[in-house]
């Protein structure tokens, strides 16, 4: 191994020697592969400080220093021959690696740069903050000219493409550390390492590059060390999809059933960037949320009959052939949430909001012989769903009056962060149980107001584990482990809510 037995690199930056040695410790507990950024320091006298600290305890790690120029995106603001000294310096105190900038590498000729850094490997690198260049191999070569030990290409992608042509460098190069940036890089740097790039690059804390994921995500959560040519790739695909739960879901599932498989979230604006990468990634099935759930239908070789009567899918399967095969589980989620509380056939059941969550709803709960009522702010809209399920619609001015056995919130009134509106009054509650879809946060006010009123209440969470675990039976052919998969994401949505109100 170029850089040691462990290839994910932690990347501990911080503006005081004390604060980099704590991150130090910490990285070191995860990986022995630790870059320093020294440009991270507030000034010279932390760099000295902590440079002396090094000698002192330089642990048994290959440690890489960088003290990266502004020019590459670095902090380090005073000139060359001050960054060739510091660097130095970490090499005599027990830095393996040096990281040093095109930019600055290639002022020296031939031998002289590793003549001037002693015995240490050098990473000749390269950035780009605003794109991936056209030119990756004419990059590439100019980096091989400066004469280091490896190379390393970390260029903004602004979509799977780019990532693409990243990745495709360390498959064809030895010696090389490719890094797609940006949030479209994302899956790129996890699959990095399975594409042959030497590292991966984690923050032990704040992130120093666009997309970088920190060292927790990067080692448990999708085991960018353990992935291999067998390994199976799922993942979900959005825009946004930053927030979304599902990779810790899945994940879960993944190592609790010891499934050789990992699961990625994919930015996509455009669904053909993400179909061009289907096949090259090995993609096996995909989720997917807004503002695809509907687009995708026409993008498939075929479907289940409910999901195209619904109108969306949310769930794809990869066939041997590469053929595109469409579920909505979304349906499926809301009936084994909902079957759990109440006797759905017979029952009356008012869902509020006519939009795409609705429609999965509404023919979920005529499915199983629920009458169903639709009321949403746009009449026609509660109209046409309502005859697409034989169900009635109901004015919004009737709710007062009437009685249900639930009643389903399907719009987005109450979610985080507008956590402080309803989509229905109190008095509008005249029911057995009340369903919110929202799951951020836990307990809408929509929730909250059926609780005051001694009514029974249903989380959006327990439809999201649902929807989420039929997805993972359907790929897998086994049963989903439901515990740890409701664990994990419950464990997320309450840092999250603490985090919030601790702010
Ligand atoms: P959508 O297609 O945009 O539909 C939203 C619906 O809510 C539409 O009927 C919309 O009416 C209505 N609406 C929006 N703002 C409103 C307001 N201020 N007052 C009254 N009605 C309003 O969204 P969706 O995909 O159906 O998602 C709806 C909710 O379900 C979201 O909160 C989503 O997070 C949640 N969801 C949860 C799960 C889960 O697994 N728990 C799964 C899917 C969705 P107009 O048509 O008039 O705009």
């Amino acid at each position: 191994m170029l850089f040691g037995r462990d290839r994910i690199c932690a990347v501990v930056a911080a503006p005081s020697a004390a604060e980099m040695a704590r991150q130090l410790r910490r990285a070191l507990r995860s990986t022995r592969t630790v870059e320093l950024r020294l440009d991270w320091l507030k000034s010279d006298k932390e760099r000295l400080l902590f440079i002396g600290w090094l000698q002192l305890h330089a642990p048994r790690a290959t440690l890489l220093a960088t003290c990266r120029g502004r020019r590459a995106g670095g902090r380090f603001a005073d000139g060359i021959p001050k960054q060739m000294v510091f660097l130095q310096m970490a090499a005599l105190s027990g830095c393996a690696w040096c990281d040093l900038e095109i930019e600055t590498a290639a002022l020296f000729r031939g031998a002289e740069l590793k003549a001037f850094l002693g015995r240490v490997g050098v990473l000749v690198s390269y950035h780009d903050f605003h794109g991936t260049p056209r030119n990756l191999g004419e990059i590439v070569r100019r980096l091989e000219r400066c004469g280091g030990d490896a190379i390393k290409l970390a260029t903004q992608c602004h979509s799977l493409a780019d990532s693409r042509r990243v990745l495709a460098l360390a498959r064809s190069h030895r010696r090389i550390v490719a890094v797609p940036m940006g949030e479209a890089g994302l899956p790129g740097r996890v699959l990095a390492l399975r594409e042959g790039s030497a590292l991966a690059y984690a923050a032990v804390e704040a992130a120093t590059a666009p997309g970088q994921l920190s060292l927790d995500q990067m080692k448990h959560l999708y085991r960018a060390d353990q992935l291999n040519r067998r390994t199976r790739i799922y993942g979900v695909i959005g825009d946004p999809i930053g927030h979304s739960l599902s990779p810790l879901l899945h994940n879960a599932g993944f190592q609790a059933r010891r499934v050789d498989a990992v699961y990625l979230p994919f930015r996509v604006r455009e669904l053909r960037d993400f179909l061009r990468v289907i096949g090259p990634l090995g993609i096996a099935g995909f989720s997917v949320t807004l503002p695809h759930k509907q687009r995708i239908l026409g993008c498939l070789d075929d479907c289940e009959p409910l999901a195209s009567q619904i109108g969306a899918v949310n769930t794809v399967v990869v066939r041997r052939d590469g053929k595109l095969y469409g579920y909505n589980t979304d349906y499926v989620g809301v009936l084994r949430a909902l079957e759990r509380r109440v006797r759905l056939a017979g029952s009356r059941v008012l869902l509020y909001g006519a939009g795409g969550a609705a429609r999965a709803v509404a023919f979920a709960l005529a499915r199983a012989g629920a009458v169903v009522c639709i009321s949403a702010r746009r009449r026609e809209k509660a109209r046409a769903l309502a005859r697409a399920v034989g169900g009635e619609e109901v004015d919004r001015w009737r709710l007062k009056r009437e009685f249900f056995d639930a009643i389903v919130n399907a719009t987005p009134v109450g979610m985080h962060p507008d956590t402080e509106h309803s989509p229905l009054e109190a008095a509008e509650l005249n029911c057995r149980m009340v369903m919110d879809l929202i799951y951020r946060p836990r307990k809408t006010l929509l929730l909250q107001r059926a609780e005051r009123r001694g009514i029974e209440t249903l989380s959006g969470v327990e439809m999201f584990v649902a929807q989420g675990t039929a997805q993972w039976e359907i790929w897998t052919g086994l049963r989903a482990p439901v515990v740890p998969m409701r664990r994990a994401v419950l464990a997320a949505l309450r840092a999250e809510e603490k985090s919030s109100s601790e702010r």
